[in-house]
């Protein structure tokens, strides 16, 4: 022990506690020396002090030793209890120790103190370490008996865990075949794509200087794509230039293609006229001058001579008829064509031209009539009377020649704004005389009827036509018309009269207007 030694000593004679202490102190043991003469403080020291052994007189004056070693014995049952004292026999000192006290020293016979003290401190201490090894042995048993719980139950787990584990073995077996087998297929495949890869790498090299070239030749192309968006934008600009000029052109063709067909079909009417013109002069002039011949014959008859001045008279009306055709265009175009007004009574007219051309219709089997609808006295207009005159005689002539069958109508009505209903074409706003001259013969073709009033214009502009003619008639009668201050057209609607079938064709209505004042 290396701390000191607790010695409690119940004693109630001073004399005796420090003969003891004396004793004790010749023995050369460190110790720490506590006397108790009571209960009370017995029991305080055992509680607060490190006590090792007691010394305790047997009978004291207010407490017993008996009563001390019971109770040293339940509470502190390890610490060696000898008895000092004098007044014990020998029979009860071993009761004494049968009851626990470690020894019994009398104290007449202290030189056994020391000894006993020390041989009671040396089982203590013994003790002590038995008790000591008794708990370790006790604790290691029950942490091996811990320990050894734990570990089967580890060990089923492990039992367990390795029964999983050879599943699981023997499943990784299988599976690291299957692995090899796949590792062996990647291998293969990793071979293949680490060729393809190069391959790939080749490639991709190639690409990139593809992609270089490629990248120059895009700038290139930008380069020249924004000098096309340069030239186009320009070219837009020219082409707007052009389609304008071009609109331009194309109006300017056709303005020059009017002209030029106009021209053409000038030039063509012209070469028909001249043409004509030269059949129609040469006509008359052969009958003339061959049957002026023909009379020089001196046994002619007087009947074949009558015969002969006939047609050298009307030869010779035909070629009149022609020259003053030639001598009034030619004066309409140079503009030297005057008009000379005067009072001319229509009816008067009328009717003089009826007489005129009666017998050369019925010669030729047609019937003609005349419809004056207004009082004589009310026909009075101021005219140019020769004009009025060569107008209806161009019309009733053309009527006559150009019907076979049937019948000739002629005659005028007077209109003013309040009786209008004649075709809108011709819709006047004063007061006018309208005439008209109506036959039954071929007709005039519907697409002719507009141009059929220019000069040297003719139904049939061929010269083996049937029709004698110039073609001037129409066109003189329309500028006299126009110099009088009327109109003059030919109605779409085909002819009406009254003469059933007896009809060549469609028939014809030539009308036109003078003004007329009341
Ligand atoms: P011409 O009678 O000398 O040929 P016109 O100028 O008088 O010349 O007439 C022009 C053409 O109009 C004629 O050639 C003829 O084809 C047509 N024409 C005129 N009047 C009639 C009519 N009453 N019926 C049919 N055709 C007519």
């Amino acid at each position: 022990m290396n701390d000191k030694i607790g010695i409690l000593h119940l004693e109630d004679s001073i004399n005796d506690s420090e003969i003891i202490n004396a004793i004790i102190e010749s023995a050369k043991i460190e110790y720490n020396y506590f006397l108790a003469d009571c209960e009370k403080d017995f029991l305080n020291f055992l509680e607060t002090e490190n006590i090792h052994l007691i010394l305790s007189d047997y009978s004291l004056p207010d407490y017993d030793g008996n009563e001390a070693l019971r109770v040293a014995r339940e509470k502190y049952p390890h610490i060696p209890f000898i008895f000092v004292s004098g007044k014990i026999d020998d029979g009860t000192a071993i009761e004494k120790l049968l009851n626990g006290a470690t020894d019994y020293v009398f104290k007449n016979n202290l030189e056994r103190l020391v000894p006993a003290i020390k041989r009671a401190l040396n089982d203590y201490e013994l003790e002590i370490k038995r008790k000591q090894v008794e708990i370790s042995l006790q604790e290691k048993k029950e942490i091996i008996k811990a320990q050894s719980g734990k570990y089967i139950e580890i060990n089923k787990e492990l039992d367990f865990q390795n029964e999983e584990k050879e599943k699981r073995a023997a499943e990784l077996i299988i599976a690291n075949n299957e692995l090899l087998f796949q590792n062996e297929e990647k291998e293969k495949r990793a071979a293949e794509l680490n060729i393809a890869n190069k391959e790939l790498a080749f490639q991709n090299r190639e690409k990139e200087k593809r992609a270089d070239e490629l990248i120059i030749a895009n700038k290139e192309l930008l380069f020249q794509n924004e000098e096309k968006e340069n030239r186009a934008a320009e070219l837009i600009i020219a082409n707007k230039e052009l389609a304008y000029q071009n609109v331009e052109k194309e109006k300017r063709a056709d303005e020059l293609s009017i002209a030029r067909d106009k021209a053409e079909e000038s030039d063509r009417l012209k070469s028909a006229f001249l043409a004509n013109m030269s059949h129609e002069i040469r006509t008359p002039m052969n009958g003339i001058l061959g049957f002026a011949e023909m009379l020089k014959e001196p046994e002619l008859t007087g009947e074949l001579q009558q015969e002969y001045i006939g047609i050298i008279q009307k030869s010779g009306a035909r070629m009149m008829n022609i020259i003053s055709d030639i001598m009034s265009i030619s004066k309409i175009e140079s503009g030297h064509m005057g008009i000379s007004l005067s009072e001319v009574n229509i009816n008067e007219q009328m009717t003089e031209l009826y007489t005129f051309f009666k017998p050369e219709a019925e010669q030729k089997g047609l019937e003609i009539c005349l419809k004056n609808n207004m009082e004589s006295k009310e026909t009075i207009v101021k005219t140019d009377r020769d004009k009025v005159y060569a107008i209806l005689t161009n019309l009733i002539k053309n009527a006559i020649k150009f019907t076979d069958k049937g019948s000739i109508e002629f005659g005028y009505i007077c209109r003013d704004k309040a009786c209008d209903d004649r075709d809108k074409a011709c819709l006047v706003s004063t007061t006018t005389i309208e005439f008209y001259v109506k036959d039954t013969g071929i007709g005039i073709d519907p697409e002719k009827i507009e141009t059929i009033f220019e000069r040297f214009r003719q139904g049939n502009e061929t010269l083996n036509k049937k029709y004698e003619g110039a073609g001037l008639g129409l066109s003189i009668s329309k500028a006299f018309v126009e110099m009088l201050g009327g109109k003059i057209w030919i109605k779409r609607d085909p002819v009406h009269l009254d003469f059933g079938n007896n009809r060549d064709g469609t028939g014809t209505t030539i009308c036109f207007t003078i003004p007329y004042n009341c």
